[in-house]
C-alpha cells in the first residue's frame, strides 16, 4: 500500500470520516448509560439493604414481645413469686408445672429456638428446657449483659449473635424481665433464640445472579453472610477496599457506594438495623448490572466494525474507479516518454466514466490525437513531391482540421523578390484581402520583411497592405528557414466578440504553430528540390512555362477559375512564316525572334495570366477570370503588338506577324484540353484564310475529319 496514493488518502479519510463521530459519539453514550444504570442500582441495592434491615428488625422485636409476653403470663409470675418467697427447694411444687408448661412450649417453638429458661432474681435457673447439647447450668446468666440491661430497662432485651460453646450453633439470647403486680422484679425469662432465624432473612436474599446481603455488628465483624464460615470470623473494616463501606455501615449510615473487592467492581447499598447496632449491606458485582451497557458497547463496536468495512469496500470501489483510468493516463505518458514511437501515439484510454477522470482521459485522447496527427503530418509532407503541395496540405489542415476559415498562404520568391500565392493557389488572387502589390514586392509584406508575427490584433493598422476593412483580423505567420523568410501564412478571423472566442482562437493559433514548426525541416528540403523541379517547368529559351506546366496545374487552373464562377481564355499563337527567319538570318537570329515574340506576348496579357511556350513558335495564352469575348480582344491585342513590333537582329532588322485562334472555356467545351484543341482549330482557319488574323472558334469548325 503506498500511503501517499489517492487510494490510500481516501480509504483512511473516509474511514477516519465514519470511525470518529460513531466511536465518540458510541463512547458518550456507554458512558452516559454506565452512569445511570450505576445510579439506578446504586439506589436498588440500598432499598434492597433497607427492605432486609426492616425485616431483622420486624423479627427481633417479634420475638422480644414473645418473650414479654410469656414473662407476663399469670403462671410464671406465680411460680417465680413461690420461688422468691419459698427458695427453689421450697417451691417445688410450682417449679414442677411451670417445668412442665416449659417443656410442653418448647415442643411447639423449637424449630427457632434451642433453649427456653426461668430465673430467679439473683439469675439462677430453676426451669430450662433445651436442645439436646444445649448446657445452660454453666451459664452466669446474672452477670449477662443482656439479662443485666433487661433488669435494669424492665424491658426485653435481644442479645448479640454468639456462637454457642455447647452447640457451636448461632444463637441470640432474648431476656424478658418478670415482675410482680406491684412492679417489683421477680426473675427472668430467657430464650436461645436461634441465629439462624435472623441470619436467613439476609442470606436468603439474592440479587441477581452475583448479588447477595451481609451483617454486620457494631464491631464490624460479619453476622451474617451467604458464606458460612465469613460468620464471627470476618473483620469487614479488615477486607481490602471495603474500609469505606465498614466505616460507614459501622457509624449507621444509610447509602449506597461503588467499591473494588478482589478485583471486581461491585456497588453496595447499606442501612442500619433498628433497635440494633448492626447494618445490613446489599452488594452486586458491576458487570451484572452494566449487561446491559456492554451489550450495548458491544453493538456499537459491531457497528462501527461493519461500517467501516462497508465504508472501505465502498471506498475501495470508488477510488478504483478514479486511479484506474488515472494509472491508464499515467501508462500512456510513460510509453510516449520511454519513446515507444508511433504505436504509442495511436494509443487511446478507454473513458469509462461521465466524471471528470473520463474529461481527463478525453483531454488525453485529444493531446494524443493531436501528437499522432502531427506525426502523421510530417509523414505525409515528406513524401509530397512538391513544396507547392506541402503549402496546399498544410492549409488544408489549418483549414478542415483546425477549423480556421480564412487561410492565405504566400511562397517567397526571393530570387525575384517576387510572392506566389500558394493556397488557396495562385488562380485565387482575387481572393486575397491583401494589395496585390505584395507579389510583385514581396518587401511590402510586414511578416515578410521583418521575419517577425504580425497581427492585427496588436494595432488594428499595422500592416497598410492588408485592404479588408471590416473588423476581421489577420495573423500573418512568417515562415524562416535558414535565416530568410520563404512563406508567409496569413490567418484571417472574424471579429472575436466573446473572451471564449479569443480562446478559441490562439487555441488555434498554437496549434497550427505546431504544424508549422513540424514542416520546417521538410519545407527546407523540398526548396532544395524545388528549385531544381521549376527548371523543368519553365522553357530555358524564354523564360515562358513549358506544356509540361500546363500538364501539371490544368486540373488547378480548372479549379479554381470554376469555384469563381469565371471562364478561361484560350490563345493560340503561331508566328507567321518563321522559318523563313531561320532560314535566311540563321538560327540565333530565329531564337532572338521567339524570344522579343514572348516578351510582347507577356505585356499584352495581364499578370495572372499564364503564357506558355506550347511548341517550337507556337505559344499559348491562358487568360484567366475572362467575361465572355474578351479572349478575342485581347488575341487582337497580341496580333497588333506582334504586327507593329521591329525586332533588331544582328544583321538588320525585322517585323513579324502572328495567326491566333481563340476559344473560351467552359462556354465551348466542358474540358480544358479539348478547349485548347479549339483554338489550335481557330489558328489554323486563321492561316488558311491568309496569316495575320484572329478568328474565334466556333462549332461549324469541328468536323468529323478533325477527329
Ligand atoms: P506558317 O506557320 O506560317 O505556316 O509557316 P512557318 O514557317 O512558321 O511554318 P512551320 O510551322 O512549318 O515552321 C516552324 C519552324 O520553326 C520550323 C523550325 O525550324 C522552327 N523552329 C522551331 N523551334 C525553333 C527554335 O527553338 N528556334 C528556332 N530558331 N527555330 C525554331
Ligand atoms: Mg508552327
Ligand atoms: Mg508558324
Amino acid at each position: 500500500m503506498n500511503f501517499a496514493s489517492i487510494r490510500f488518502k481516501l480509504i483512511f479519510g473516509g474511514i477516519l470520516i465514519v470511525l470518529i463521530p460513531m466511536a465518540v459519539s458510541g463512547y458518550v453514550a456507554i458512558t452516559d448509560s454506565a452512569k445511570a444504570v450505576t445510579q439506578l442500582s446504586k439506589t436498588n441495592e440500598q432499598f434492597i439493604a433497607e427492605g432486609t434491615a426492616m425485616q431483622v428488625t420486624a423479627t427481633l422485636e417479634g420475638e422480644m414481645k414473645f418473650t414479654a409476653a410469656f414473662a407476663a403470663r399469670t403462671q410464671v409470675k406465680k411460680a417465680t413469686e413461690a420461688v422468691s418467697t419459698k427458695g427453689i427447694v421450697g417451691a417445688a411444687e410450682a417449679v414442677k408445672v411451670i417445668h412442665q408448661d416449659l417443656k410442653k412450649r418448647f415442643e411447639l417453638l423449637k424449630t427457632n429456638y434451642s433453649a427456653l429458661f426461668i430465673t430467679d432474681a439473683s439469675g439462677t435457673i430453676y426451669a430450662e428446657t433445651a436442645e439436646a447439647g444445649e448446657i445452660l447450668k454453666s451459664w452466669d446468666i446474672a452477670n449477662h449483659p443482656s439479662f443485666v440491661e433487661a433488669k435494669t430497662t424492665r424491658r426485653s432485651v435481644a442479645g448479640d449473635i454468639v456462637r454457642s460453646k455447647s452447640t457451636n450453633e448461632l444463637t441470640i439470647i432474648v431476656c424478658a424481665p418478670i415482675f410482680t403486680d406491684n412492679g417489683a422484679f421477680l426473675g427472668m425469662f430467657g430464650a436461645l433464640l436461634k441465629g439462624s432465624v435472623i441470619t436467613n432473612l439476609v442470606t436468603a436474599r439474592k440479587i441477581g445472579e452475583t448479588g447477595y446481603c451481609f451483617m454486620i455488628n457494631e464491631a464490624g465483624i460479619i453476622i451474617a453472610h451467604p458464606d458460612e464460615k465469613n460468620v464471627l470470623k470476618l473483620d469487614l473494616k479488615k477486607v481490602e477496599g471495603m474500609e469505606k463501606i465498614s466505616s460507614a455501615m459501622m457509624d449507621g449510615r444509610t447509602g449506597a457506594e461503588s467499591y473494588v473487592f478482589k478485583g471486581i467492581d461491585k456497588i453496595a447499598g447499606f442501612t442500619p438495623v433498628k433497635g440494633k447496632a448492626w447494618s445490613v449491606a446489599a452488594t452486586q458485582d458491576a458487570s451484572e448490572f452494566l449487561a446491559s451497557v456492554f451489550s450495548l458497547r458491544d453493538r456499537i463496536v459491531l457497528i462501527i466494525f461493519l461500517s467501516v468495512a462497508i465504508i472501505f469496500v465502498i471506498i475501495f470501489l470508488a477510488a478504483a474507479s478514479i486511479t484506474r483510468p488515472l494509472q491508464k493516463v499515467i501508462d500512456g505518458l510513460q510509453d510516449i516518454a520511454s519513446g515507444m514511437g508511433h504505436t504509442a501515439l495511436t494509443r487511446r484510454i478507454a473513458i469509462i466514466s461521465n466524471d471528470e477522470i473520463g474529461l481527463l482521459s478525453a483531454k488525453f485522447n485529444s493531446l494524443m490525437e493531436s501528437i499522432n496527427n502531427l506525426s502523421v503530418f510530417k509523414k505525409v509532407i515528406e513524401e509530397d513531391t512538391t513544396l507547392e503541395e506541402v503549402y496546399q496540405r498544410m492549409g488544408q489542415v489549418f483549414t478542415q482540421k483546425l477549423g480556421i476559415n480564412g487561410c492565405f498562404i504566400y511562397q517567397v520568391n526571393n530570387a525575384k523578390d517576387e510572392m506566389i500565392l500558394t493556397y488557396p493557389s495562385s488562380f485565387d488572387q482575387a481572393e486575397m484581402l491583401c494589395h496585390p502589390d505584395i507579389l510583385d514586392n514581396c518587401d511590402l509584406c510586414k511578416a515578410k520583411r521583418t521575419g517577425h508575427i504580425v497581427s492585427s490584433n496588436t494595432f488594428p493598422d499595422i500592416c497598410r497592405q492588408f485592404t479588408a476593412h471590416d473588423g476581421r483580423t489577420h495573423y500573418c505567420l512568417p515562415i524562416v528557414v535558414g535565416g530568410s523568410t520563404v512563406a508567409v501564412v496569413q490567418f484571417i478571423f472574424e471579429a472575436a466578440g466573446t473572451q471564449s472566442a479569443v480562446i478559441e482562437k490562439d487555441a488555434k493559433i498554437f496549434k497550427a504553430e505546431a504544424y508549422i514548426n513540424e514542416s520546417l525541416a521538410v519545407i527546407e528540403t523540398k526548396r532544395l528540390m524545388g528549385s531544381l523541379r521549376d527548371s523543368a517547368l519553365i522553357d530555358g529559351l524564354t523564360g515562358l512555362y513549358n506544356r509540361r506546366y500546363l500538364q501539371e496545374y490544368a486540373e488547378k487552373i480548372v479549379a479554381g477559375v470554376l469555384r469563381r464562377g469565371k471562364a478561361i481564355g484560350l490563345i493560340m499563337c503561331d508566328l507567321d512564316y518563321f522559318k523563313q527567319v531561320n532560314d535566311i538570318h540563321g538560327h540565333n537570329a530565329g531564337d532572338m525572334v521567339l524570344k522579343e515574340t514572348s516578351k510582347i506576348i507577356r505585356q499584352s496579357v495581364r499578370e495572372a495570366d499564364i503564357v506558355i511556350r506550347f511548341g517550337g513558335e507556337e505559344f499559348l495564352a491562358v487568360l484567366l477570370d475572362i467575361s465572355e469575348g474578351e479572349s478575342v480582344r485581347v488575341a487582337e491585342k497580341i496580333r497588333h503588338n506582334i504586327e507593329q513590333c521591329v525586332i533588331k537582329l544582328p544583321d538588320g532588322i525585322i517585323q513579324k506577324t502572328i495567326s491566333l485562334g481563340t476559344s473560351e472555356f467552359p462556354a465551348d467545351t466542358g474540358t480544358l484540353w479539348s478547349c485548347i484543341k479549339y483554338a489550335d482549330v481557330a489558328l489554323y482557319r486563321a492561316k488558311n484564310e491568309g496569316r495575320n488574323r484572329c478568328v474565334r472558334f466556333t462549332k461549324d469548325m469541328w468536323t468529323d475529319e478533325q477527329v
